[in-house]
């Protein structure tokens, strides 16, 4: 890595070892920089020439500090979430970062629920979540950043809302801002260096910036990846398996109290005390789930992970954390969530038990549906 050099784009130092942080560059690009004397970082250099704009990630302090610069300013805040991992997505004490400023909403990847489930249920839905965590969005907006008319829609939202202000679009990595935003660029501009890129003051954070019509930016910030989410503890291949991509088709179980459901590899679920009753699991198409008896699970998982409960795979099981067991007694209709992976609805009031790897979260919730 050299020290020294800094990418003209955006002013992050320049490496050549983590593609996914800030400065990257591939090796025989900072070679032909070197010779010009014009380093771009690899992000940088997507979006001056694809009008591209990649992921890259912070640490929490930087992430911090990006929020409280936001907090200063007098803007719109554009907060995506990825509406399959509510929990995974939200951006703990948001509220007291952005000051006065109003929020818009947005629950990207909709695409992914049931296609049954009535917009505005889950609108509301949302909505109690966001308060329950301290955010009072002026409104909330449901988006899948494939489709067009959600990005028609979310830019109606957005001038509605910002009132001739700027517009800063945060999030942690993976709920589709770069999607979104992308999209937002080929509605809007669709002509090469119509972006620029500038930094927050005082940082090497670089900020993207697209002109709006009045002379105001939509900017979008770099990401976070929030450390308990399943995604970090899975390799590329795993996680085309558990991230859904499609409409997720919902399995139900019907349970005898005694049974286990094994989701892959990746988490269990005990159905500890209570009368014979459904549950109904949604998580990507692709994880198989296993039943099996409660008083053999942890033998069996024992025996089978890496094989018949996959993911992990084989080669995966000796870096693979131990499940850990939480467990809830349940009154009415509730969400068992598995961070990142997805969820159990509970119908009827019994006790179970959720089992995750170390350090991601099993929570409870309202029922989304
Ligand atoms: P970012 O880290 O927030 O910028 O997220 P990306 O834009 O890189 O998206 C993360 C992943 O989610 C990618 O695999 C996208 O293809 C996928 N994705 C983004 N938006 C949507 C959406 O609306 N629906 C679905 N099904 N997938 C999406």
């Amino acid at each position: 890595m050299n020290e020294e050099l800094r990418c003209i784009g955006c002013g992050a130092p320049i490496q050549t070892e983590n593609p996914e942080e800030l400065g990257y560059t591939p090796n025989a690009a900072l070679k032909k920089g070197e010779e010009t004397g014009e380093v771009y970082c690899q992000r940088c250099f997507r979006l001056r020439h694809y009008n591209d704009i990649q992921d890259v990630q912070l640490t929490d302090d930087d992430f911090l500090r990006l929020l409280n610069q936001i907090g200063e300013t007098d803007a719109l805040i554009v907060n995506v979430i990825d509406i399959f991992d509510f929990n995974g997505s939200v951006i703990p004490g948001l509220h007291r970062f952005i000051g006065n400023n109003p929020v818009l909403l947005v629950g990207n990847k909709v695409d992914i629920l049931p296609k049954s489930l009535k917009k505005s249920k889950m609108t509301q839905w949302l909505r109690e979540r966001a308060h329950e965590v301290g955010l009072r969005p002026k409104d909330v907006l449901l988006t899948s950043a494939k489709k067009a008319s959600d990005i028609h829609m979310l830019l109606e939202k957005i001038e509605q809302y910002r009132k001739g202000k700027d517009v800063y679009v945060v999030g942690v990595t993976n709920v589709g801002k770069s999607t979104l935003i992308n999209a937002i660029i080929k509605q809007t501009a669709g002509v090469k260096d119509v972006i620029t890129t500038s930094q927050f003051p005082g940082t090497t954070l670089d900020k993207i910036e697209i002109p709006l019509e009045d002379g105001h930016c939509l900017v979008d910030t770099p990401g976070i990846i929030h450390q308990y989410q399943m995604a970090h503890y899975l390799g590329k291949k795993d996680l085309r398996i558990t991230a859904p991509t499609k409409e997720i088709k919902p399995k139900i179980y019907q349970l005898n109290a005694g049974q286990t459901l094994f989701l892959g590899g990746l988490a269990r679920f005990d159905f500890v005390q209570g009368e014979r009753t459904s549950f109904i699991a949604y998580v990507s198409n692709d994880i198989e789930i296993h039943r099996t008896k409660l008083e053999r699970a942890t033998d069996f998982y024992e025996k089978h992970r890496g094989g018949l409960l996959q993911p992990p795979r084989p080669d995966e099981i000796a870096d693979f954390p131990e499940l850990v067991r939480f467990e809830f007694s349940i009154k009415e209709k509730t969400d068992i969530v598995f961070a990142g992976l997805g969820w159990i609805t509970v119908t009827t009031p019994c006790v179970v038990a959720g089992w995750a790897p170390k350090g991601v979260d099993v929570v409870r919730r309202k029922a989304l549906i």
